[in-house]
């Protein structure tokens, strides 16, 4: 029997998996999962087979330094599933990547892909480094030793890394190029996110904003907000806040404050995103000195007084510390985990609707996965037709999502997780284990 009642969920009838640390993601996720699960009387057997990765490698990866040192780094790829096809995830290059980060953000992917019904499983991989102190050569080295090192996970048709976290198209070339090196032959849909040049794909590199966009629409439309009247904060003006702030700026929300790394930045007539994305590109990727607006403290930007939050940039953002003195109505994921499992219960109090970083920010895997299937065809497709398509699957699944939530009485969060966890169990119900 279904309960109808997330409260019944939460407040303990079905006990929730236990969270041992309401900061680690990877229990942030199997939290969600277990109450996803419960839900739709997943039953045992694949709760089994789902809550656990599939494949978990770590690497050592010793690298000459510029100054002719070598330097260990630790490399990891998790594999969580790949039930629905091979698996798909970034790679991350950041000092906070550690196995238990990569093992959430690889089932988060597998959920991503089945929400929008990809034919993908999840991974994620990433590297313990700090590429803002690397040098290009050193960062070339490390992703060349990293690419050879996964030359057996990695493969067109069993698990295709992408951007993440500090790293991008550069990246993804060095990674398609030693592993067509190694296997001697061009292989471009080993990988996505890659430069044009290489089989990239158009509207790649703003597809994760597009969909932010296109969610935010799409939920201000069932809350009856006018786009017009509408104003906005957005935390991280990386490639996915600042492209969701830009598109919605053309389509008349106001963005009255936007943050990254050096601080946030208020202006409560709207601050130009264009011209605020010119600076930054001028002034090393930072908006450090931005005259375009005020100055306020960072931890500020989630609490405003605004219609939609948009955060942008990590993990945990959102959390009981500060989820009780948020005042937007939508909060829209750009981000991957911004939220932490225990704020979800307060956030669901006060009525603010979710668009869960699983739905909301999958515009970019979405689009991905054109980038294989145009190289797979040998053939390239026009912007108009990769934007077409991608906010099509962006709408349908936001409704289907919205639909579960309904059908179901759960948040938009547990119900994105219904509708991904559904995918998976039909399909492995299907395909079956050994
Ligand atoms: N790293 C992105 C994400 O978290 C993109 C993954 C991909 O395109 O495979 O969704």
């Amino acid at each position: 029997m279904l309960p109808k009642n997330l409260n019944e969920i939460v407040m303990g009838y079905i006990e929730p998996a236990p969270i041992k640390d309401k900061e680690n993601p990877f229990e942030s996720m199997m939290s969600r999962f277990h109450i996803a699960s419960q839900a739709l009387g997943l039953d045992d057997e694949v709760y089994n087979v789902l809550k656990s990765p599939a494949k978990q490698v770590v690497v050592s990866l010793p690298v000459t330094m510029d100054d002719g040192s070598i330097e260990v780094f630790e490399g990891y790829r998790v594999i969580h599933s790949s039930i629905l096809g091979p698996s798909k995830g970034g790679v991350r290059y950041d000092m906070g990547v550690n196995l238990d980060e990569v093992k959430a953000l690889a089932a988060w992917m597998t959920w991503k892909c089945a929400v929008v019904d990809i034919p993908y499983g999840g991974a994620k991989g990433g590297i313990t480094c700090n590429p803002r102190q690397m040098s290009k050569g050193e960062i070339e080295r490390l992703t060349r030793a990293y690419t050879i090192a996964m030359i057996e996970i990695f493969g067109q048709d069993r698990d295709i890394p992408a951007p993440d976290m500090g790293t991008g198209p550069r990246e993804m070339a060095w990674m398609m190029d030693a592993y067509s090196k190694a296997y001697g032959t061009t292989v471009n849909a080993v990988v996505t996110g890659k430069p044009l040049v290489l089989g990239g794909s158009l509207g790649r590199v703003e597809a994760t904003g597009r969909g932010v966009m296109v969610s935010t629409l799409v939920a201000m439309e069932k809350l009856k907000i006018n786009p017009y009247h509408a104003t906005c904060a957005v935390q991280g003006f990386g490639n996915v806040g600042a492209n969701a702030a830009m598109l919605l700026e053309e389509r008349g929300v106001k963005v009255i404050a936007i943050s990254d790394i050096s601080g946030a930045y208020y202006n409560n007539k709207g601050i130009n995103i264009r011209e605020a994305m010119d600076y930054r590109n001028q002034n090393n990727g930072s908006m450090s000195g931005f005259t375009g607006a005020e100055s306020i403290p960072a931890e500020d930007l989630l609490t405003l007084e605004v219609d939609v939050i948009i955060p942008a940039a990590k993990e945990d953002v959102i959390t009981t510390q500060n989820a009780s003195d948020i005042k937007a109505k939508l909060i829209v994921e750009g981000a991957n985990g911004p939220t932490s499992a225990n704020a979800d219960a307060i956030i669901n109090d006060k009525g603010i609707m979710v668009a869960p970083d699983i739905l909301a920010n999958a515009g970019g895997v979405t689009v991905s996965y054109f980038e294989w299937v145009q190289n797979r065809l040998g053939y390239k497709w026009t912007r108009e037709r990769v934007n077409r398509r991608m906010d099509r699957i962006m709408k349908e699944s936001f409704e289907r999502v919205y639909k579960a939530s309904l059908e179901y009485d759960v948040p938009m969060r547990i119900a994105a997780y219904i509708v991904a966890i559904d995918n998976v169990a039909q399909t492995y119900k299907y395909r079956g284990g050994y």
